[in-house]
């Protein structure tokens, strides 16, 4: 097919970035915001030898899985992919995702994937579920401020204050803010020259106390006039952290290195499960609150912990799972890479009175091996370390390094939990471990991102019982 093409099509699967795929006389199209099921009129906009992409032109038969959007720009909007199908559908499809992953990359077989995999855990209420969000500030063609979300893939602003998967108080903050921009003539950043003041605003919701958080990003040091800006914010109820954090940089990262406090504390709590947490401008905070406490569960569940287990709890953000686990086990090591998050950690252990917990500032892949020594020199404390009971990771999408694998198969652990944000990066990971001396036993998915195309899964490998005989044939003996 060529470019510009138009052709009708009827999709029957399904993308790993949600989008429509269907068959052209044998040539494979991707369609974006087509569902399985539609049979659609659809033009090439990228012709390549054996597939292409084509956009969406008009619906001729819907699918039955398709339903009418709650957000108006649902389609154009970068923050949902799939908005437009069934929500039994989503999780279908995340499944799915997650299997096929597990198949194709890991390597696991079909049968033993069905035994050992739980139905995914779904939303009963799909939206309005995120406690974070961060708007991007740009102008109109009229010189307005704005603010809204990215379109799909670009950095095109889309002005909506009223986003269907954060909390309803996320718009009147929003609404007040491009005020107040009005009024005192204050610019948004353009990413194209690098000037103009505001860049985002990060809005934090503590699902359980009712905590406002505030954190503007900003193109330079101060923000004029702030104190009108804190006075208006300050008026809503629950507000309780108003912040800014200065960043200067021409780069896609959106907050800056650190955040300096306008008004009330630095931070908001939020409690999950009966652990209470503190949550900075800058650390890591899982987006779901409903769906973490099912997440956090399962992976307590996996670990099994009796009382007396030592575990490691690695990428372990302000704590969340480390403080989980600790009110179940004898000992918690916490590892996380953002020395803020370390501080909140500390804090949050000391804040629930648990004390079973220790936690460590550095990359996962160099604090680990540095405790699992094998010679004489360690210490008794050490050697605890270096042979925990259990392991517990949750590192961002792109996974583990494989040296960080590595000295965990060789500290053998009885089991090690694995939660995963990207189903691709897990199932290279558990490759690996279980051509090591482990075995898949659990997989069970978690929607933490109804209406977008991610997944949260949390597996469970136990260490295989070998016997004397296929050690020595491995060369595992050692
Ligand atoms: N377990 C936590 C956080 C998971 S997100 C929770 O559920 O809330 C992943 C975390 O890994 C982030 O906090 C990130 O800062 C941290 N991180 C990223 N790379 C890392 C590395 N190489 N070593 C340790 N932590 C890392």
């Amino acid at each position: 097919m060529q470019k510009d093409e138009v052709a009708i099509v009827k999709i029957e699967d399904i993308g790993v970035d949600g989008e429509g795929i269907g068959k052209v006389d044998g040539y494979t199209l991707f369609v974006k915001d087509a569902i399985i099921g539609d049979e659609a009129e659809v033009k090439v906009i990228k012709a390549k030898k054996n597939y292409g992409y084509a956009r969406l032109m008009r619906i001729i038969t819907p699918s039955e899985y398709r339903v009418e959007p709650k957000c108006a720009y649902a389609r154009q909007c970068g923050g949902c992919q799939i908005q437009e199908m069934s929500y039994e559908r989503q999780l279908e499809f995340k499944a799915k995702k997650v299997r096929d992953n597990l198949e194709r990359i890991g390597g696991f077989d079909a049968t033993l994937l069905e035994c050992v995999t739980e139905p995914i855990v779904g939303m009963d209420e799909p939206f309005h579920y995120r406690n974070k969000a961060q708007f991007p500030f740009g102008t109109d063609k009229d010189g307005q401020p704005i603010c809204g979300f990215y379109a799909g893939r670009t950095h095109h602003i889309i002005a909506n204050t009223d986003c269907a998967l954060g909390v309803e108080i996320n718009q009147e903050i929003l609404e007040q803010i491009l005020a107040f921009m009005k009024e005192y003539h204050v610019q948004a950043y353009d990413e194209k020259t690098g000037r103009g003041l505001l860049r985002h605003v990060l809005l934090r919701y503590g699902f359980a106390t009712k905590e406002i958080m505030v954190c503007l990003v900003v193109n330079g040091k101060k923000i004029p006039h702030a104190e009108e800006l804190v006075r208006r914010l300050a008026q809503i109820e629950g507000m309780t952290s108003i912040t800014f954090s200065p960043n200067t940089k021409r780069t896609n990262v959106i907050m800056g290195e650190s955040f300096e406090v306008l008004w009330g504390q630095g931070y908001i709590t939020d409690s999950i499960g009966g652990v209470n947490y503190r949550i900075s401008p800058l650390s890591f905070y899982q987006v779901n609150p409903v769906q973490t406490e099912k997440l956090y569960a399962k992976a307590l569940e996996y670990a099994d912990l009796q009382g007396g287990e030592t575990v490691w709890d690695l990428y372990c953000g302000i704590g969340t799972i480390s403080l989980f686990l600790a009110r179940e086990a004898k000992m918690v090591y916490g590892v996380e890479v953002v020395e803020q998050a370390v501080k909140d950690a500390r804090e949050n252990a000391r804040q629930n009175g648990i004390e079973n917990v220790e936690f460590y500032t550095g990359r996962a892949e160099d604090v680990l091996p540095r405790y699992y020594k094998k010679d004489a020199r360690a210490t008794w404390d050490d050697m605890g370390k270096a042979h925990p009971d259990v392991i517990v990771v949750d590192p961002p999408r792109k996974g583990c390094e494989e040296s960080l694998l590595e000295t965990m198969a060789q500290m053998q652990p009885e089991r090690i939990v694995y939660v995963s944000c990207n189903p691709a990066t897990l199932a290279r990971d558990l490759k690996y471990l279980c051509e090591r001396g482990y075995e898949l036993k659990k997989v069970g998915a978690v929607d933490q991102f109804p209406m977008g195309v991610h997944v949260e899964v949390v597996c469970l490998l136990s260490k295989l019982k070998f016997d004397k005989h296929i050690d020595v044939e491995l060369g595992w003996t050692n």
